[in-house]
């Protein structure tokens, strides 16, 4: 039976639609159309008003209802990708924190079950690290942070299609040989927990960076030297336009006047919108997977 969501503000694409209706077939979003006209034998929800996000994609996610996805098993991702998909997520991108090589086998194992099964919302494997700057660690674990390692990361690019995009810090030494590595498996390789100059952000895009990792959060702002200003990592993707970024847009880890520059800047094309949540995201348990956390 088809299900209409009427009287709601709806995000498309092209901006907020008002007056229109999003139709939903079984578990699929059938249509957005800009009539609220009934259609025949659906059955009507009217959304009085609230805003109707028709497919949220999460692209930067480490767990959610009490699971981690460093767990990698199958039970913690089954939890986790349920928790998300009852909060408005219709397809999801599952992180991975800096990992050991088993740990990371064992998710993509899990990963590639999983999109396997019929409409799958899995779309592939996010690996955050661990080849990141240990001064820009953040809620990683120190221990396992290093420079890229071609004999960890070849077999793996080669083994696991799932994984879709690679986060790292182009100013360390390898880094060309890895995004480059990346890009030929056909994997997004994005910035992130990183002390880039502008030239290291240069060269890591000349490699095939495309993407920047929970922009401004673990990467420097502008900074005096003497009476000299240097750009930061954050100023260097400004300046290389055809970078897109990502933000934790809670107001929090990015405040307000801060998402508007990133959106007057880098534009709806260029910029995405992450929960970059963790296990207790959608959970009363209050765990994470990290002690410390
Ligand atoms: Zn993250």
């Amino acid at each position: 039976m088809l299900k209409q969501i009427i009287n709601g503000r709806i995000l498309t694409p092209e901006g907020w639609l008002e007056g229109g209706s999003v139709i939903i077939d079984g578990n699929k979003i059938k249509a957005v159309s800009n009539s609220d006209l009934h259609i025949v034998d659906a059955e009507i929800i009217d959304a009085k008003g609230c805003y109707v996000v028709p497919g949220g994609i999460e692209m930067h996610v480490h767990g959610g209802g009490g699971r981690d996805f460093m767990e990698g098993s199958e039970e913690a991702f089954r939890v986790a990708i349920k928790a998300h998909m009852k909060h408005g997520t219709t397809a999801i991108f599952p992180t991975l924190s800096s990992s050991t090589v088993p740990m990371i086998e064992a998710a993509c194992e899990t990963c590639e079950k999983l999109m396997a099964e019929e409409n799958s919302p899995v779309l592939g494997l996010h690996l955050e690290g661990p080849y990141f700057n240990p001064k820009q660690a953040g809620a990683q674990i120190p221990e396992w942070i290093k420079p890229p390692v071609a004999e960890e990361y070849e077999p793996l690019l080669d083994k696991y299609p799932c994984i879709k995009r690679w986060d790292e810090a182009p100013e360390l030494p390898g880094s060309a040989e890895f995004i480059k590595s990346c890009r030929k498996h056909g994997v997004v390789a994005a910035i992130g927990h990183t002390r880039a100059t502008y030239e290291d952000v240069v060269a890591g895009h000349d490699a095939g960076m495309s993407h920047a990792t929970h922009f401004y959060n673990a990467m420097p702002v502008v900074y005096k030297e003497h009476e000299f200003k240097v750009p930061g990592t954050v100023e260097s993707i400004y300046a290389l336009s055809d970078m897109s970024v990502e933000v934790i847009a809670d107001g929090i880890h990015v405040p307000p006047v801060m998402l508007r520059v990133v959106y007057q800047i880098k534009g709806v094309e260029k910029t995405a919108l992450i929960t970059d949540s963790l296990a207790c995201a959608a959970s009363d348990e209050g765990v994470a997977f990290d002690p410390r956390v």
